[in-house]
């Protein structure tokens, strides 16, 4: 429906017709109706548009939370960023303009914090999920029991809209401790919010990744079924796409996406790539499961920085199976990105620093001959 008939008696009015009397004609507003018929007004004008909607998102702070977050905010969405840790939420202030961004302290196991997160939103999505156990939550915890609190609250605050970001391979009786934990978390988004959409990405590659920038930072590449896994990637960007997406379209409630990339590709493939781009050659390191199980589960509880652990171990020896029921990237209308164009973007700065792109700056370095060994790319 047209923003102009529906607003006529709107303050909104007063305020655009004022903007286009100083000549801001491209400013363009359009009203949007929400699933239980709640009007929402936009309103496109740069950094300072107004999205309308106001969203939660759990997980904000991680690798795939930051490019949903900066896709909302800079739309003019009010964010609501639930967090557990000062530092680890900074960056996400600036995605948007002034009072776009609001964070709240939260514990996955206090209530009322995830009530007072989800309750003045018109969509809420989940990213909060761990490759890893820690010691204060098993992957039980996190994926299930969390996803539990948090679709409570929503289901309580009869929130329009709930996105839930699973994994691919998510089944309630897979073999893998992590793929069946968040199989059960999509059982139970759905038994207590009929309406949930469920969003299984496949491994995604970008800046921050835990993909090629593990291939790429190790010495060593230690694994234990020979870089057998096959899996389909998928840019980051583009899961952010797709999720912002689902927000203003209606249709996505209740379904099921499976979103992966174009290409297979086993994790030797992978590797090679990584280190045609890095320009290294890593020795590979095969530790039998057996050896690798134990040996991680302990490094896990003993070191207290984020090392491999058994879960992910177990991991390695499923391949990515693809969904044929769930819908995809052609649903949302997004045409998903190849890994190969983007390798040398995200893994050049792996190179050593023998190689370098740009001539001799100064006469000095120029005299010297430093070395300038070719220009790539
Ligand atoms: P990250 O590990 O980068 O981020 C996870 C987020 O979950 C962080 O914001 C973290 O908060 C939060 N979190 C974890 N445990 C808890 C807890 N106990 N209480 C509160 N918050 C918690 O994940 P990604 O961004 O990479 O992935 C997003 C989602 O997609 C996750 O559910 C993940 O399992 C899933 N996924 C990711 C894939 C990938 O390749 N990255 C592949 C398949 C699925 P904090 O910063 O405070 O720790």
């Amino acid at each position: 429906r047209s923003g102009a008939a529906l607003t006529a008696q709107s303050p909104y009015v007063l305020s655009l017709s004022t903007v286009s009397k100083v000549g801001r004609r491209y400013i363009n507003q359009d009203v949007r109706i929400t699933r239980t018929g709640k009007p929402i007004l936009t309103v496109s004008g740069g950094r300072s548009s107004l999205g309308g909607y106001t969203a939660t998102v759990f997980g904000a702070t991680g690798f795939l939370g930051r490019y949903i977050v900066n896709r909302l905010a800079r739309s003019g969405c009010t964010v609501v960023v639930p967090y557990r840790e000062e530092m680890t939420k900074r960056h996400l202030k600036v995605a948007g303009d002034l009072g776009r961004v609001i964070f709240i302290e939260m514990d996955l196991r206090n209530t009322p914090s995830i009530e007072e997160s989800v309750r003045h939103s018109d969509i809420v999505y989940n990213l909060i999920g761990r490759d890893y156990p820690t010691k204060n939550f098993s992957l039980q915890d996190v994926h299930v029991e969390g996803t539990e609190r948090i679709v409570e609250a929503v289901a309580k605050y009869d929130i329009d809209r709930y996105v839930h970001v699973s994994s691919y391979n998510a089944h309630p009786e897979h073999p893998a401790e992590f793929f069946r934990t968040k199989g059960l978390g999509e059982r139970v988004a759905r038994e207590i919010y009929p309406e949930t959409t469920i969003v299984r990405p496949a491994p995604m590659f970008g800046f921050e990744d835990r993909l090629l920038n593990r291939l790429a930072n190790a010495a060593n590449v230690i694994t234990s079924n020979h870089l057998q896994e096959v899996i389909r990637p998928v840019h980051v960007i583009d899961v952010a796409s797709g999720l912002e997406n689902m927000l203003h379209d209606d249709t996505t409630t209740a379904q099921t996406f499976e979103l992966y990339g174009p290409t297979e590709y086993s994790m030797r493939e992978l590797n090679e790539i990584v280190e045609k781009e890095t320009l290294k050659k890593r020795r590979h390191i095969n530790l039998p499961e057996k050896i690798a199980r134990p040996l991680f589960k302990y490094l896990n509880k003993a070191l207290w920085w984020p090392v491999r652990s058994e879960p992910e171990v177990e991991r390695e020896f499923y391949n990515q199976v693809v969904d044929e029921n769930a819908k995809t990237f052609r649903d949302l209308e997004i045409e998903p990105v190849e890994l190969n164009t983007l390798t040398y973007q995200y893994l050049k700065g792996y190179r050593s620093e023998a190689y370098y792109d740009l001539p001799p700056m100064t006469e000095k370095e120029r005299r010297e001959e430093k070395k300038y060994l070719h220009v790539l790319d």
